[in-house]
């Protein structure tokens, strides 16, 4: 993928290696404890760790390590400006009006009003405030399966959980969440599987139209991608309703479905074809 050099979006929240002056504000150590013990206990201190913000500090200060993230955070950066690109073209082509999400960069641990999250979790999207959540380590981990041509498979990931930001603005992901507790749970299921396929296919839209506006594909890279998607997986769905991780119960869908749904979108760039969840 072609990426280096070029425009950044302005709209990341980089809290990598926030240190505890928010703490300190909050009442020092008491409220850390605190809020360790009510995490411990099973409930939920995200009231207590709103204002922190806080993720613990970048390892050690290996720079071979920080100059590696510092590349992926660009990275990431200059992949979030292609999709506010593109979705702000389309959407007013239907005449709406795109809202950008905000990407925040962590590492270790983030707080959401999705709960909280490790950097186990991977990759996601919080529709309760709008921002997708990167743990850089995991990019840095993932860049290093796949090595120096692992690009364009980052860049699907995170065109992915964007994906998952335009179904939230389009009244998807708040239709999907009326169902809760009216379907069984097998049905719910199978709905938010075809919720990620819809991802994958708008991811598709979005490789589409930033390829064909700014040319950013190199050969190889559509494979690169896909084989990713198989390699890794994908986030795990968070909805605002329920305010925690949803256990992984489902899937995303077999590899061959993902694979589909985003050549789909890749192939016609059209919003249209990406109807996941009347077809089976
Ligand atoms: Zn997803």
């Amino acid at each position: 993928m072609r990426w280096k050099g070029r425009t950044q979006s302005g709209n990341v929240e980089d809290r990598r290696g926030m240190s505890g002056g928010k703490i300190a504000a909050g009442g020092g150590i008491g409220t850390l404890a605190i809020v360790l013990i009510v995490w411990l206990l099973g409930g939920n201190p995200s009231q207590l760790i709103n204002n922190m913000q806080s993720g613990p500090e970048t390892g050690g200060a290996d720079p071979a390590v920080i100059e590696a993230e510092a590349e992926l955070a660009e990275f990431a950066g200059v992949v979030l400006k292609d999709t506010e690109d593109i979705w702000t073209v389309l959407f007013s082509q239907s005449g709406n009006t795109y809202k950008v999400p905000t990407l925040v960069l962590f590492s270790g641990a983030a707080e959401s009003a999705c709960g909280y999250s490790s950097s186990a979790t991977g990759p996601f999207y919080c529709p309760g405030d709008e921002k997708v959540y990167i743990d850089l380590s995991f990019l840095a981990d993932l860049q290093k399966k796949l090595g120096a041509h692992g690009d364009f498979a980052m860049a699907y990931i995170i065109a992915h959980e964007v994906g998952h930001h335009v179904q939230k603005l389009l009244g998807i992901t708040d239709q999907l969440d009326q169902l809760r507790g009216r379907v069984d749970e097998t049905e719910f299921n199978r709905n938010l599987v075809k919720l990620e396929l819809q991802a994958d296919f708008l991811a598709g839209v979005w490789a589409h139209h930033a390829q064909r506006t700014k040319n950013i594909l190199e050969e190889g890279d559509i494979e690169e991608a896909m084989n990713a998607a198989e390699a890794v997986g994908d986030d795990r769905i968070q909805m605002q309703s329920q305010g925690y991780v949803v256990p992984d119960a489902f899937t995303h869908g077999t590899s061959e479905q993902r694979k589909t749904w985003f050549m789909r979108g890749f192939r016609t760039g059209d919003m249209s074809q990406g109807d996941t969840f009347s077809e089976n």
